[in-house]
């Protein structure tokens, strides 16, 4: 028998569960976009992203997934044959170094396995780096495979008065964990609608200080990617926001989506509340690992751990996956950029997710572990119980 209906589930790292106010904004037939309402809400809509990200930088948004955001951002910042220094912690700052790299880019990587970046050696490495060769310094604050949690203004301050740009790319963790980009010195910001941003994917957007801005255009920038054309865009030149037909649903999807983050729950909040979410999902895996079951949260150091994903060991997760899935509604994430796949696992908690989710979650993963045999410590669900009954 399975008790897999009923209202599914999605706790993977994004995409990350729609809220429903959201899917009835976005359902609704297109509206002509050279009209005027239309325009208001984009113009609005970007306004409410600059608040999101804490800057009164530039904005330039895209159709496209977190990718396109990685290509849009380097044709802007780039010449071919720049270098450019990316902190890795895991699959993703390993994927972006790659894709920066087959654009011409002569990148180099500071590889902290699966480790939170280490300011000291970033600091140690600008420090011989008389020239100013490297024009950027490019990391995740939260790699979502590894699920570790960079310390941005840390890093800033490693960069000390070189001046290369810090780039950020916060797919994963905008909306979920304290990021303030003006105050915190970032000069390049990477986004996208599908995870803390509780949208479909297909937007993404890269803000960008005047210093990067002074860069102008590169031999990298082919007119789609130029940043410059969609930050200047004049307010009622939706083509020239978004480089064409305008992504008519999205937009009231993320107007939905931001007056729910922003002008109801309040950003402190929102943080606030993933912050416990993730306190829950941790007390959970502590306890589970208890005793020789060889469960264990990735990132050992709390203060290293995201906010919106975490990663964990345990034996059999593949099965896991599959049980959750089928008996009970519940799809987990798989151990992406592990050392080994079948036997690790991701808990998305990002987005729309609330306690009763996220003890659901829980309390799906112990059940199977119940049924399949996978041996756990005790006490997970209470665990995680006390953590949202108390979650100051
Ligand atoms: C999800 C994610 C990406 C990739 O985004 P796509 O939309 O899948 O292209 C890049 N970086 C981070 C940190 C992510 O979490």
């Amino acid at each position: 028998m399975s008790l897999a209906a009923g209202y599914p589930m999605i706790a993977i790292p994004g995409p990350s569960p729609l809220p429903e106010r959201v899917l009835r904004a976005a359902h609704r037939v297109s509206p002509d976009i050279y009209g005027t309402d239309l325009a208001e809400m984009n113009v609005r809509v970007m306004g409410q992203l600059k608040r999101l990200a804490g800057t009164e930088a530039h904005l330039a948004p895209y159709i496209g997934n977190g990718h396109s955001a990685w290509e849009a951002s380097a044709a802007n910042m780039f010449h071919r044959g720049d270098h450019a220094l990316v902190i890795t912690s895991g699959h993703f700052g390993r994927s972006w170094a790659e894709q920066v790299s087959q654009m011409g880019v002569i990148v180099e990587t500071l590889d902290c396995g699966s480790l939170p970046p280490d300011p000291g050696v970033l600091a140690e490495r600008l420090a011989v780096d008389h020239d100013h060769v490297i024009k950027a310094v490019m990391v995740c604050q939260t790699d979502t495979a590894s699920a570790c949690m960079a310390d941005i203004p840390a890093l800033r301050d490693a960069m000390g008065d070189h001046p290369a740009l810090l780039v950020v790319d916060a797919i994963a963790s905008l909306g979920c964990a304290p990021l303030m980009m003006d105050d915190w010195g970032v000069d390049v910001l990477i986004s996208a609608s599908q995870k803390g941003l509780m949208c479909p994917p297909g937007a993404a957007f890269v803000w960008f200080s005047d210093k990067a801005a002074m860069r102008g255009r590169t031999d990298l920038t082919t007119p789609y990617w130029d940043w410059h054309l969609r930050a200047n865009a004049s307010p009622d030149a939706l083509w020239r926001y978004w480089g064409g037909t305008p992504p008519v649903q999205l937009i009231f999807a993320l107007d939905e989506a931001l007056r729910m983050i922003l002008d109801e729950e309040g950003l402190i909040a929102t943080w606030a509340r993933h912050a416990a979410l993730a306190r829950a999902v941790w007390a959970a895996g502590d306890a589970w690992g208890v005793g020789d079951t060889g469960i264990r949260l990735s990132v050992a150091d709390p203060g290293a751990r995201a906010a919106s994903v975490t990663a964990m060991k345990l034996p059999g997760a593949e099965a896991l996956r599959a049980w959750t899935a089928e008996q009970c509604g519940v799809t987990l994430g798989v151990g992406l950029g592990a050392e080994d796949p079948a036997n690790a696992l991701r808990v998305g908690h990002m987005g729309h997710c609330n306690a009763a989710m996220i003890l659901g979650v829980l309390g799906a993963m112990q059940a199977g572990m119940v049924a399949l045999d996978i041996p756990h410590g005790p006490g997970a669900l209470d665990a995680a119980a006390r953590v949202i009954a108390e979650p100051a």
